[in-house]
């Protein structure tokens, strides 16, 4: 309660993202949302059209409130980075200062500070080949968009998250990080599991410097834009209803109550950790 959050990630009602931001504001969270450039126009379109109003309600029935959406690209950290090429594209031509130091600048200018950071984005433009057929630049890219992004954001803004309440940053995960998950190819298995280990490294040294936490969720999987993206997001969802311990559907909702969680002072002990939002499927190592 009286919390502000930065949710990364978030352009349709469909993903995680937008299911941590509605739990957050539940809670009594102010929520400020970084939407990828690309997807901004269409984003703030349908909000502004209701197209998201069934997705808004809260269970007391009002809709959530989003004080501001922030266009970002978390792949550049100041103006400088931004090659020609996007530069001059006409899907970033509306839109200014969406590189990660310039989103934090504007935040900070506008609200002054923030609790709580959400790092709920991923891309990676190779995801579809096996890792062995992945090209340098196509490893490179999913890592930047999906590992060193939380870095970034974390990085710049640190600075302006409230230490006296325990600031929290809160990244998702995946278990191909860990153990085989043939098809989820490209290199993001491998920017999954930079950005765990990333995830204890930084929990020490945000911790000693700034008194943030920093955990990430490692979820099970969901029906979201990116998931598709994957190709087999049904053969995923089936196989973890089949053979996970509990064998129950896996809400988004589910994940946005372990992130308000982990967000709140009942976690004031909890940093450096992957907590398992999963329904206990990670804990399996023969299906039956
Ligand atoms: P989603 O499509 O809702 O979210 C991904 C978001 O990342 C999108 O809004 C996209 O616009 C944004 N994005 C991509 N590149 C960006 C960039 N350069 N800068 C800023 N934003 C960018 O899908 P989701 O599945 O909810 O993904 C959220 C997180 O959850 C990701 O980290 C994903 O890997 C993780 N996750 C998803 C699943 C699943 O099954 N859906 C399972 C485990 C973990």
């Amino acid at each position: 309660t009286g919390k502000r959050a930065f949710i990364a990630g978030v352009a349709d009602d469909q993903g995680y993202g937008w299911a941590i931001a509605k739990t957050l504001a539940s809670a009594g969270a102010e929520i400020l949302l970084g939407t990828w450039v690309p997807a901004l126009n269409i984003f703030e379109t349908s909000l502004r059209r209701g197209k998201f109003d069934e997705s808004r309600q809260l269970p007391n029935g009002s809709l959530f409130e989003i004080s501001k959406v922030y266009p970002l690209d978390a792949v550049f950290d100041c103006p400088e980075d931004v090659p020609d090429e996007i530069k001059n594209n006409k899907r970033y031509a509306g839109a200014s200062a969406w590189t990660v130091t310039e989103v934090v600048d504007s935040v900070k200018k506008d609200f002054g500070s923030i609790d709580i950071l959400v790092h709920s984005l991923a891309n990676g433009p190779e995801v579809s080949k096996p890792l062995l057929e992945t090209s340098r630049k196509g490893y490179l890219a999913a890592s930047s968009a999906s590992a060193y992004s939380h870095v970034s954001l974390l990085r710049h803004f640190a600075p302006i998250m409230n230490q006296g309440k325990c600031g929290s940053v809160i990244s998702l995960t995946y278990m191909a990080s860990e153990k085989t998950i043939p098809g989820y190819g490209g290199g993001m298995s491998s920017a999954k599991a930079a950005l765990e280990s990333d995830t204890r490294v930084l929990a020490f040294e945000a911790g000693r410097k700034y008194k943030i936490r920093v955990n990430t969720i490692s979820a099970g999987p969901l029906k979201s834009r990116a998931a598709k993206a994957i190709g087999f997001i049904e053969k995923m969802i089936d196989y973890s209803k089949a053979n996970s311990p509990l064998q129950r559907d896996l809400e988004a909702d589910d994940i946005g109550n372990a992130a308000t969680f982990l967000a709140s002072p009942l976690a004031s002990a909890i940093s450096g950790t992957v907590f398992y939002v999963d329904n206990g499927l990670h804990t399996m190592g023969m299906a039956l």
